[in-house]
Formats: C-alpha cells, structure tokens, sequence
C-alpha cells in the first residue's frame, strides 16, 4: 500500500468507477443516437490495461470499484478483468461491483458471483416490454428479467437503477416499487441528465419536456407511503427514504444537485484511460500515456496523484452555464454514469 489519495479539500477517494467500454447492445434513448459511432477498438485499454490501472488505484487506497460503461458485460473477455480483480478483494479492495442493462446476465451472473461479486445495479426503467423495447430500441424485457432471476440465483444482491422520464414511466412509478418488493431487491431513481444526443424527439431521442424532477415523483410517493429520510450517505449524489409501510428503501440520485459534493469520494476512468475528477467538470487526466511510457509503476502513481490533487471542490451542471442546447457533451456511456 502506498499513501491513500487526499485531494485538496481533504476528501479520501476510495471510490473508482471504471468504464470498461463504450458500446452497447441497446441504445437507450436518453444515453446515446441509434447511430451512435463508438471508439476505435484500438483506442480502448486493453484488459490488461485495465487491471494494472485499477490495481494502481487500489494499491493507492481505493476500496470500491464498479464496472461500468457502455455495456461491461459485451466487452469481450471481460471475465477475464473481473477473475484478475478479484485478487484484490480483501486484500484492499473491499467491494467489487457493476452497473449493467442486464442483457447478459444469464450468462455471466456466476462467473460474476464466483469472481466475489455481491451486489450489482441494473438498469431498467419499465415493465412493459412494448415500452422497454420503445426507450431501449435495442433491447428485450423478458432477457433482462431472465438475466435478473439468475443473478439472484447466483446470490447476487439486485438493485434497481429506473431513469424517472415524465410521461413514460410516471403511470409506473408504484408498480415498480411494488415489483422490487417482491423481488427483494433494492430500487434507486436517477433524474435524467441532458447529456450527448438528447434531440428534439423527432429521431425518438429523449425529449426535453421528459424531465421529471425527482422533487415531484417524491411527492407522488409520499401520496402512498410514509417517507422516513435515512441519515446514510454514500459519498455519491444519492438520499435514501424508507417506505414505512414496507420498510423498503428507495434511492434517489439527482446528479444535478450540488448537495453532496463536500463528501465525494470518487473518481472515474473511461474505456481510454481519462480520469474525471468530477462528474460535472471536463477536466481530465489521462493516464493512458504514462502507463504505456513506463513498466514501471511511479510514473502512473505520480500521475494519479497529480490528478487527484485537481479535484475540484464541487460541480458545475447549470443548464445556463453549458453551452447552447444545455447539455454536456460528454456520453455517460463515456464516462460510465
Ligand atoms: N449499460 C449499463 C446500464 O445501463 O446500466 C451501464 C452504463 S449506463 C451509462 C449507467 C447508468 O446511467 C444507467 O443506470 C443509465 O440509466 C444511466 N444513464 C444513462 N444516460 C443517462 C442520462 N442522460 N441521465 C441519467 N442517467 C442516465
Ligand atoms: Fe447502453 Fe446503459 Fe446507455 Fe442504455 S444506459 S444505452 S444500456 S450504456
């Protein structure tokens, strides 16, 4: 272990979220174009790449990792990355974790759980397989909900991640805490973001006017339930409440708020070796070159620590601040969410 990573406003970061591609095998709506054009392959970090990063991150006090993307569970060999982390659960790292859309998942729920994964989040922001195909493009319901019941076959823990999109799955809002329930599985809304290709809806890209602040679903919650505000925090953009009637707690990330950043503990890498320090900053450091200058390890702590001592205090998603059309230029399938 070498000294943890203390960046300038004495927050530890110990949280690294890694994208481990930018492509998909759906086209969500609110993430990317159909057309969307991905990286050259050869711009990607390799596997290999990839472990020695995360194992710098880790040997530098980083103790979560979640596996991002993009898709991680199309990149091919991706097993390969999740057997190599695992040495490190234990031993450093404590947890090992991914976000996914869940297409895979019959395939890779236990290789994932025999790697020492425990929990993973993933993505799904209807019920209706008319509706799940309409703001996936891509994808299939009935997969995702296979996926899903191997993961719990295989002891994973499920959270569920559902973008809130008024006019679309606002009609829904109780019948998917009501299927989480029965599921046992955990269940976290994510207001939209502006972000990438977000249209007009004429080509069926998300629309401005499908913006429904996490404010308002709330209320519509508490129309139902008793709401009791937990006082855990995570580090991340997320509250939590507990339904009094069922005891279920339920997430709420607004990644436009400022709330949360005195306690941020985390930094992302993308699938080409850029750390963001921040969410809502485009400053970035890439890591990629002085890992490849180098078999030697210092160059790339130095630079990581030389990143880390640029995180900035907190972000800067003000729709009048960003450019013309309010929206960030980076893809969340870029930076990983
Ligand atoms: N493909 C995986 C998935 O969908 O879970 C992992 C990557 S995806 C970019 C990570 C998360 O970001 C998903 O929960 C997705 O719903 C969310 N996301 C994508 N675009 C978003 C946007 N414009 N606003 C808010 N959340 C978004
Ligand atoms: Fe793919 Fe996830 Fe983006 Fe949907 S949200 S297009 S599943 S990366």
């Amino acid at each position: 272990m070498t000294a943890p990573l203390i960046d300038p406003f004495a927050r530890t970061i110990d949280y690294l979220r890694v994208s481990v591609t930018d492509r998909c095998d759906f086209r969500c709506t609110y993430c990317m174009s159909e057309h969307m054009t991905f990286l050259p392959k050869k711009d990607l970090l390799t596997l290999e790449e990839l472990d020695r990063l995360c194992s710098a991150f880790v040997r530098m006090g980083v103790r979560k990792l979640r596996i991002t993307g993009g898709e991680p569970l199309v990149r091919r060999g991706i097993m390969t990355f999740f057997d190599g982390m695992s040495r490190h659960l234990g031993a450093g790292l404590d947890e090992l974790t991914l976000t996914t859309n869940g297409s895979q998942l019959d395939r890779f729920a236990r290789p994932l759980a025999d790697a020492g994964v425990r929990r993973i989040n993933v993505s799904l922001d209807t019920l209706d397989a008319a509706k799940f195909k309409e703001i996936t493009r891509w994808g299939s319901l009935d997969k995702v909900r296979r996926g899903i019941a191997a993961a719990q076959e295989a002891g994973l823990r499920v959270k569920i991640n559902t973008v809130a999109l008024k006019g679309f799955n606002e009609a829904e809002l109780f019948e998917i805490v009501d299927w989480c329930r029965a599921g046992d599985m955990d269940l976290t809304f994510i207001e939209v973001m502006p972000m990438g290709d977000m249209g007009d809806g004429t080509d069926g890209t998300l629309r401005l006017d499908q913006y429904w602040p996490l404010r308002d679903l709330r209320a519509r919650l508490a129309e139902r339930f008793t709401l009791t505000e937990l006082a855990h925090r995570t580090g991340g953009p997320a509250r939590y409440v507990r339904l009094e009637e069922t005891g279920q707690q339920i997430g709420f990330i607004t990644p436009l708020t400022h709330n949360f950043c005195e306690s941020c503990n985390r930094v992302r890498l993308t699938c080409t070796g850029e750390l963001y320090m921040c969410l809502g900053q485009e400053d970035m450091a890439d890591l990629r070159a002085p890992m490849r200058a180098s078999g030697d390890e210092t160059p790339l702590e130095d630079a990581i620590r030389a990143a880390i001592a640029r995180k900035p205090r907190g972000h800067d998603f003000d729709y009048s601040r960003q450019r013309a059309g309010g929206q960030m230029s980076r893809h969340m399938s870029h930076t990983g969410g």
